[in-house]
């Protein structure tokens, strides 16, 4: 059965997908968002959002709504390895003076994919794709379990899963197969305006203020743990005693803390750099690459590589371009972005869950500029620059 045709389909409306779809709508491109869940929606995220997207969100004119969402601003890091010093760092602000910002995942994956929907994408959902069918050259059949198939010219992954099959580029094998949990605490003993990481051997976790309606004093704590150490642990709240034991700075911030909502899990987790096309195939957000949690650059990366591929589809279908000649410019715009983060969070992620590493990292993160240093590589360079460019190019439409 022929439900829908359509220039582009994305599957997908989390960050990668709702942004991909809202900015090739917004280019007068026909796209199509297939996304399984109704929102909004749970996901397990430490909710960390960086300034590194904001360019995005001021394009699309949703930034002041999301602010208004959020938590308060973050604008310090405590990092504490399981053995040796804390090491504190300043965050940095993009151009315009603004600081990351906690956000729950129900509020703004809803924003971008209302915005999506309100710029002309056709959002069908709950709308599960089993399978796709096709080339570039003849164009792709998808198949949905709800809608029948879907006729498109290109296809977006932003599933947040690599493709089957997929081979991890990255190098670093430790961290590779890993779990991630979230839930919610009230009253923790940590200030507002830090966001603070804890590691122990296997396991490292996230704690900081995020925004959510209603709820003044909710912390996000969002943690990963190596699948070895799960096994010998009793779920989610065996992990937690094992980090907050072997982590007293940990045990003392949640001290006195409730938790407010159920433990969500998610995995496995396997940080690297994957394909970024393949014949007509785009990949986009965690589809294309996954960075660690740890650097809380995930969301920014789904959310540029969304409006990268975005831009990329809308000048190729302008221009005439064929599928290959759009891969090229997407991925040679996409490692200049990210490939960096997903090595030095590689590198961080190690620091926390080895006492060795981070005995030694914690030493050379005394140095104040070197802890800056490793702020910088994590992501959250640049900003000014980005933010500038992004200000002229404010997409136009709907902003009920
Ligand atoms: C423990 C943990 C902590 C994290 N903390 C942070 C943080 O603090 N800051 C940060 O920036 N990032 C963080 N991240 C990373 C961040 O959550 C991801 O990078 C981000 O969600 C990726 O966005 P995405 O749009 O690529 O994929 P997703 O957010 O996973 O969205 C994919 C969407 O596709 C849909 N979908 C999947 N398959 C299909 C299908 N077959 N048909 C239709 N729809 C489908 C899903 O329902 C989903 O809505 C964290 C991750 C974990 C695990």
């Amino acid at each position: 059965m022929l439900a829908e045709a359509c220039d582009v389909v994305v599957i997908g409306g989390g960050p990668a997908g709702a942004v991909a779809g809202a900015l090739l709508a917004a280019g007068g491109v026909d796209v199509i968002i297939a996304e399984q869940k109704l929102f909004p929606r749970q996901k397990v995220c430490g909710e960390f959002l960086s300034p590194g997207a904001f360019p995005v969100l001021t394009r699309l004119g949703v930034l002041p709504e999301i602010i208004d969402r959020a938590g308060p601003e973050i604008t310090a890091l405590a990092m504490h390895p399981s053995v040796g010093l804390k090491i504190s760092a300043a965050m940095p602000c993009d151009g315009a003076g603004r600081f990351a910002r906690g956000i729950g995942r129900h509020h703004l994956d809803t924003i971008l994919l209302d915005r999506a929907r309100r710029l002309g994408a056709r959002v069908l959902t709950p709308c599960h794709v089993r399978k796709v069918v096709g080339s570039g050259g003849e164009g792709f059949a998808v198949h949905t379990d709800q809608l029948g198939v879907i006729e498109a010219k290109l296809v977006i992954f932003a599933n947040g899963l690599p493709p089957t099959n997929a081979e991890v580029t990255d190098r670093s094998k430790l961290m590779r197969q890993m779990v991630g949990f979230k839930t919610y605490f009230d009253d923790c003993q940590l200030p507002e305006n830090v966001i603070a990481l804890y590691g122990c051997r296997g396991i490292y976790g996230g704690l900081q203020r995020t925004g959510d309606a209603g709820a003044e004093h909710r912390y996000n704590f969002a943690f990963v743990a190596r699948r070895s150490v799960m096994e010998a642990a009793a779920g989610a709240e065996g992990l937690l005693s094992r980090l907050r034991q072997s982590n007293h700075a940990l045990d003392r911030a949640l001290a006195g803390a409730r938790r407010v909502d159920r433990w969500y899990a998610w995995g496995p987790l396997r940080p690297g750099m994957r394909r970024l096309f393949d014949d007509g195939k785009f990949y986009a957000g965690n589809a294309a690459g996954e960075v660690q949690p740890l650097i809380g650059e995930g969301m920014t990366l789904a959310i540029r590589s969304g409006a990268l591929v975005a831009d990329t589809i809308t000048l190729g279908l302008r221009g005439g371009l064929t599928p290959a000649e759009m891969a090229a410019r997407y991925e040679t715009l996409w490692r200049e972005d990210f490939s960096s983060r997903c090595y030095w969070g590689n590198w961080f992620a190690n620091m926390l869950t080895n006492p060795v590493a981070g005995f030694f990292g914690s030493l050379l993160g005394q140095i104040r500029p070197l802890a800056q240093w490793g702020v910088g590589v994590s992501g959250k360079r640049f900003l000014a620059a980005a933010a500038a460019k992004s200000a002229s190019r404010t997409v136009e439409g709907d902003n009920k």
